[in-house]
Order: C-alpha cells, then sequence, then structure tokens
C-alpha cells in the first residue's frame, strides 16, 4: 500500500464510524506531519510517516476516538523529533491538539528501570497522572502497539527493554482502561520477544491443530444457535482459541502443557438485554454439563474496571472443556473498547452523564479493591490522580506524594534523617527553594548537610503530607522535650493536688512501675513529656493511677517497708563534710564524700571518661553514673525533691580503667558493603567491638547499634569522626535515654 492509499483507508475507517469528522483537519495534520518527518526514516528503511498513519488508524480502528485524537496521533512525534514546536501545533490545530501531543512526547520521554512491582506500579499511575486527559495515555498506548508490531527491526537489547516495559506498564494500564483486545495483542507481541521459545510453541502448536480447534468450535457453535433461533433469543456468537500470553500464563501458573489447559477454548454470546444473559447461561447450562465452581456473575457484580458479563465453563463434546461468556452488546462495547467507548459516546453529543462513567476508571486505578465513600465523592473530579503527584529519585525510584508537595516532602517521604538534615534541594538538575511545588516526572534530589541545624517552623506550614509535618513535630517534640517535661509535671501535680494526694504517694520503686504500667509509659518524665507535648493527659494519668493507689493503699504493712527503705539512704548525707576531700577512685569515678561506695555505670547513657557527669544514689545498688545531658538526669529531675538527697557529684578520677563500654547508633543509606565499611572504620580505629546491631529499614536506610570499649571521649570522638566519613552515612549518635 502506497502512503496515500494508506491515509485513504485511514479516512475510510473513519467515515464508518464518524461520517461528520473533521476531515479537512485531519488531512492537514497528515500533511503537516509528512512534511516535518520528511526524510526521516523508520529503522525499517520507510518513510517515518508510515508509523503515525498508522498509529493514528489504530487510534481510529481499535478505540474510534475523535477527530482531535485522529490529528494528534498523527501530530505526535512532530514535538518531540521534528523542530516543530508546540506553539505551532496550536497556532496551525488548535491548543487541545497541542496539548495532546505534547502530552505523549512527554510520556515517550520517562526513563524507566525495571523496578520490582510496588514501582511498577507507581509508574503506571505516573503516566496515567501525567496523562492528565485520558486521550494522551490511549494515543500513547496506541504508539506502543505500533511500535511492537514493528519490533522486528531493533536491536535485540531493544527487543527484551521494549518488550518488557510493555508487560509490566503498558500490557496493565490496557487492562485496567478495559482494553482487552489491546491489551492481549501487546502481550502476545511481548511475550514474542521475551520468552520467543515459549512463544513459539504455542503458536505452532495452535497452527497444527487448527482445523481440528476450527471444527470443534463451528459444532459447539452449531449447537448453541440452533437453541437459541429455536427458543427466538437473538444472538450473535462468536468462537475463539484463548491468546497465546494467556495460555502461556496458564501453562506457567498451572505448571501444565497445552492439552491440559482447562480453558483454551471461549465461546462469546451476545444478546439484547440483560434478562436474555440469564437466559441463554440456562440453554448453555442445559446442553452442556457445567464445570462446578466456574460459574461467575459479574453482571450482578461487575469487576473493578467495569466489566461487566455472565462466565462459566462447560465440559463439551468429546470431552473437551470451554468457556462461555454471556453479556449485552454495551456490556460488550466496554469490554473490548474500555475507557474509550465511554469516550465515543461523549462525542457523539451524549456528553450528559460521561463523568459518571469516568468514575470508575479512576476508582479502579486508584485502588484495584474498589473504594469507600469518601473516595467515590473523591472520584467526581474528572482529573485523574488529582491529588496525587509523582516524582522521581535520582536513582530512578518513584515516590508518591499529595499534591502540591514541595521538597520538604519528598526528603521526609525518603528519611526523617533526610529531611531533618536538608540544606537544599534540586529539581531536575536545577537548585530550587524549599517551597518549590513538585510535578509529575520531576527528578528531585535532596543535598543535606551533617552540620544542618534542623527544620524550621515554617516547614510544617510549607509541607503537604501528614508524614513530613508529623516527622517535623517529632522533632520538635524531641528537641523540646525538656521543657514539655516541665510542663506535664507541672500539669500532672495539678492534678494530683486536685485529688488528694501528692507525689510522695505515688513514689518508691514498689509502686512506681506498677503504676507506670497503667499509663504505659517507662519513666515518669516520658508521662510528663507526653503531657507537655498533649499527646497524653494530667487527668487521664491520674484518674488510671488512682484505681493502683487504693489498692496498695491497703497493704499497710508493705507500706511501713517502703517507709522504711526510704528512710534507709539518708544516712548517706552523714559522711558528707563541706570541705570535700579527694577520695580513692572506684572504676575511675571519685564520689564526693563517699569512699569505696558501690559505683555502676547507666545503661542508658554509658558514660566514658572525659564526659561531664553526674550521680545517683540507688537503693541498694550504690551510685548510678549518667552523663549529665542525659534524660534520666535531666534538670528537673534533678530539682525533684522527691530525689533530694540522692544526686551527687561525680567526677572522674585519674585512674580510670582500662576501658569503658558505650555504644553509638549510625543512620546511612544503605547499599552493598556498608557493613564492611564500618567493621573496616571500626578495626582502623583500634575498637574493640562487643556487638553490633544492624537493621534495614523498608525505604532503604540502614541502622547500626555498635557496642563498643573506649578509653575515653577522645578515642571516641575520633571513632564517630571515622564513621562519619563513610559514604552514605547520615548521623552518627550516642543513644541515652
Ligand atoms: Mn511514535
Amino acid at each position: 500500500m502506497t502512503i496515500q492509499e494508506q491515509y485513504s483507508h485511514l479516512e475510510k475507517t473513519i467515515r464508518s464510524y464518524n461520517p461528520s469528522a473533521d476531515f479537512d483537519h485531519i488531512r492537514s495534520a497528515f500533511e503537516y506531519a509528512d512534511k516535518c518527518h520528511e526524510g526521516q526514516k523508520r529503522k525499517s528503511g520507510e518513510p517515518y510517516i508510515i508509523h503515525p498513519l498508522a498509529v493514528a488508524q489504530i487510534v481510529a480502528e481499535e478505540l474510534k476516538l475523535d477527530s482531535e485524537s485522529i490529528e494528534a496521533a498523527l501530530l505526535h512525534d512532530v514535538i518531540e523529533d521534528t523542530p516543530a514546536e508546540h506553539a505551532d501545533v496550536a497556532r496551525l490545530f488548535s491548543p487541545t491538539i497541542a496539548d495532546l501531543v505534547e502530552g505523549v512526547s512527554k510520556l515517550t520521554r520517562i526513563q524507566y528501570a525495571t523496578k520490582e512491582d510496588e514501582q511498577m506500579e507507581n509508574l503506571r499511575k505516573m503516566l496515567i497522572a501525567m496523562s492528565k486527559d485520558i486521550r494522551v495515555i490511549l494515543i500513547k498506548i496506541s504508539d506502543r502497539l505500533h511500535n511492537m508490531r514493528t519490533m522486528e527491526y531493533q536491536s535485540p537489547e531493544k527487543q527484551k527493554q521494549k518488550s518488557l516495559e510493555t508487560m509490566e506498564i503498558y500490557a496493565p494500564i490496557s487492562h485496567r482502561l478495559g482494553m482487552q483486545r489491546m491489551k492481549w495483542e501487546l502481550e502476545d507481541l511481548s511475550l514474542k520477544y521475551l520468552d520467543p521459545v515459549g512463544y513459539q510453541e504455542i503458536v505452532s502448536r495452535l497452527e497444527a491443530k487448527k482445523t481440528e480447534y476450527d471444527m470443534f468450535m463451528q459444532k459447539t457453535r452449531a449447537q448453541v444457535e440452533t437453541r437459541l433461533d429455536e427458543l427466538g433469543i437473538s444472538h450473535l456468537v462468536y468462537g475463539r482459541v484463548k491468546h497465546p500470553y494467556s495460555i502461556y500464563r496458564k501453562m506457567f501458573n498451572q505448571n501444565k502443557n497445552l492439552d491440559e489447559i482447562f480453558d483454551l477454548f471461549a465461546f462469546r454470546v451476545i444478546v439484547d438485554n440483560v434478562g436474555d444473559c440469564y437466559n441463554v447461561l440456562g440453554v448453555v447450562h442445559d446442553i452442556f454439563t457445567p464445570i462446578l465452581g466456574r460459574f461467575k456473575d459479574y453482571i450482578g457484580t461487575p469487576k473493578p474496571n467495569g466489566y461487566q458479563s455472565l462466565h462459566t465453563t462447560v465440559m463439551g463434546t468429546d470431552g473437551i472443556p470451554f468457556e462461555v461468556q454471556i453479556r449485552t452488546r454495551d456490556m460488550h462495547e466496554v469490554s473490548e473498547y474500555g475507557v474509550a467507548a465511554h469516550w465515543k459516546y461523549k462525542q457523539n453529543g451524549q456528553g450528559a452523564g460521561a463523568e459518571g462513567k469516568y468514575e470508575w476508571v479512576r476508582r479502579l486505578l486508584e485502588n484495584q479493591e474498589g473504594a469507600d465513600a469518601e473516595e467515590f465523592i473523591h472520584s467526581l473530579k474528572i482529573d485523574m490522580f488529582a491529588d496525587e503527584v509523582f516524582v522521581f529519585t535520582p536513582n530512578g525510584d518513584v515516590q508518591n506524594l499529595p499534591a502540591g508537595a514541595t521538597p520538604i516532602d519528598f526528603a521526609y517521604a525518603i528519611h526523617s534523617a533526610v529531611g531533618n538534615r536538608m540544606v537544599g534541594a534540586k529539581v531536575n538538575g536545577r537548585i530550587v527553594t524549599f517551597d518549590h511545588v513538585l510535578k509529575n516526572g520531576d527528578i528531585v534530589e535532596i543535598l543535606t548537610s551533617k552540620g544542618a541545624k534542623g527544620p524550621s517552623r515554617d516547614w510544617m506550614k510549607i509541607a503537604k503530607s501528614n508524614e513530613a509535618r508529623s516527622k517535623i513535630r517529632q522533632w520538635f517534640k524531641k528537641e523540646r522535650r525538656d521543657e514539655n517535661i516541665v510542663n506535664g509535671r507541672a500539669a500532672f501535680e495539678a492534678e494530683l493536688k486536685h485529688c488528694g494526694l501528692s507525689m510522695k504517694d505515688l513514689l518508691g520503686p514498689d509502686r512506681l512501675p506498677g503504676l507506670l504500667k497503667k499509663v504505659t509509659y517507662t519513666t515518669l518524665d516520658d508521662m510528663y513529656a507526653a503531657i507537655g507535648y498533649g499527646g497524653f493527659t494530667a487527668q487521664k494519668a491520674v484518674s488510671r493511677m488512682q484505681g493502683e493507689l487504693q489498692r496498695i493503699a491497703k497493704q499497710q504493712a508493705e507500706k511501713q517497708a517502703l517507709e522504711a527503705l526510704e528512710n534507709a539512704p539518708k544516712a548517706e548525707e552523714q559522711p558528707r563534710s563541706s570541705a570535700p576531700k579527694q577520695v580513692k577512685s572506684e572504676q575511675g569515678i571519685i564520689v564526693e564524700g563517699l569512699d569505696n561506695c558501690l559505683v555502676k555505670f547507666s545503661k542508658c547513657c554509658t558514660p566514658v571518661p572525659g564526659d561531664e557527669i553526674v550521680g545517683f544514689i540507688t537503693r541498694g545498688y550504690g551510685v548510678s553514673v549518667h552523663r549529665s545531658d542525659c534524660p534520666n538526669a535531666a534538670p528537673e529531675r534533678r530539682a525533684d525533691p522527691a530525689l533530694s538527697g540522692r544526686w551527687i557529684k561525680v567526677s572522674w578520677g585519674s585512674d580510670t580503667n582500662e576501658s569503658y563500654p558505650t555504644t553509638l547508633e549510625v543512620v546511612a543509606k544503605d547499599r552493598m558493603n556498608l557493613l564492611l565499611d564500618v567493621s573496616a572504620a571500626l578495626s582502623t580505629t583500634k575498637t574493640f567491638v562487643s556487638g553490633i546491631h544492624c537493621r534495614s529499614t523498608d525505604d532503604g536506610f540502614a541502622i547500626a547499634r555498635i557496642e563498643i570499649r573506649v578509653r575515653d571521649g577522645e578515642q571516641m570522638h575520633s571513632i564517630i569522626n571515622k564513621l562519619n566519613q563513610i559514604s552514605g552515612v547520615l548521623q552518627v549518635t550516642r543513644p541515652s535515654g
């Protein structure tokens, strides 16, 4: 066929379903594209215009789309591959057509990397979201279909890569949009390149048995048609052998050979109304024996993509099973052309209600399982995924964010450590401000620094995602812990007083743990902090503790024992003299005014020589040494009258131990050999390691807790420095509290 003949064929196809199409415009689109692509050749050696013409043919033949879509299909490569620009197309044709062409070009520019399933799902959504106008994706799928049909001219690598993309992205989108025929063809063409041997095996088997299969189908079809004619049910019956990829998948999934595949044959009966669907079902079940458990009523319960039909599998003559699908003409139209069928209705002036018909598209794209009531109202917006934006990380992962999201949202979606250390952001290689609104397909890179000051309060207003806001809040919550504890404590004590209780009633090692258990906090400070922050209330705390207190009050004897215990440590105050004298140290610790007392290092903050420290006289375990900055030794705890006399000055002696155990926590981007580099750093610093616990987070980070023994703070800081130099390490901290 010459190019002119092909064009005439296209016009004829359009005329068959849309006689009032704008043929003048369509012709000038064809002529303009032909001129733009002049001199360009396809890999096959043919003139390039063959391709846009074929895509327009698919758009017309398979999807029966409107004039604008046909023109856009003819022009779909001019912006991408020729000097023509959006403005030219807008001026010569229409702004809408220019947008459609630009939209298709944008999708063409997306780079895919083979990824796990979840990433594929996001990529599909991104494609749909970027399409904005559903016609963009319909043209893009038609473009891909023609490219797949002519894939034989490409290099083997390109064949594999495009086939994989088609199988993972375009076939599933076609399925979701309800376009079964295009989906089948895309799958079969992909399979041809992805598993040539498997594909060929099925195709040649089907070919070899063609006569046999044809005879079976003819006979079966005649049996059904005769009975329907007798009953006066008007009908159309089609029989077909399932398409190669669907057979392939069944053979693969069920580990069966071609003869064992259940539904090799499928029949379709198209009738006028829903009532007849069930009548035909009765007829089919009467002629053939139905196979149990294979009947499905998708008329009563449509599939998420809007598909409606009755399905049953029956045993044919000669023991060959086959599937029968029964549906009305309308249902059939939707199943063949999917969303395009709706588009067609709209174009024919039946626009009213078209939006309603789009609801399911959006819903199923968003969630295959269906949606709740709130989602349903949401879905009345025609713009697909209007409330989401899809962007790339520098290594090609897709991040799904709420519409209007900024680099702040992106950074916190990656990891809170990335957000907290963010000092700048790049979008598509350019530095942007923190309030820059991200667009679909943007490549976003976050610049971090170990010296970052952390989030500012403004970020909370800029961020669009709850995740980012809550992580920023979390940061402030942690940073302001001291303040929260003071406020929480005041509120709690006021509430206690109100209920006629005092702190004294609560304290004591035999009471406090039980009481804290009632409020599910480990320490009083944790509870204070929660009250101060607003995550818990003083009223709730006191009322939950009250019951427990009443129980305790009854146990008088125990109470007396507790009092005795509480008085015991007071004895230690006596040896304290006004002029502190240097005494022998214990484990390198000098306890002011106390000789030979038992010293232990707190596990919460693991102090090492050089740290500022403070002691706490425990009940029965001697003096526990904390770092001064340990939350368990916070100023308000030290000022607590109930603990007065138990905080004691301690200092490092000159005869410290050879080493002290301490813990470091490393947060890093997870990668190969990370742990290897960490161990190398530890071994070059000659660090004694007593344990490493490493875990990976779902979002690609690794958190390592390293238990080491160090001589003093100096050695520890040099270790921290060394760890900080490892590529990918975001922060190294000493955990406390
Ligand atoms: Mn193309």
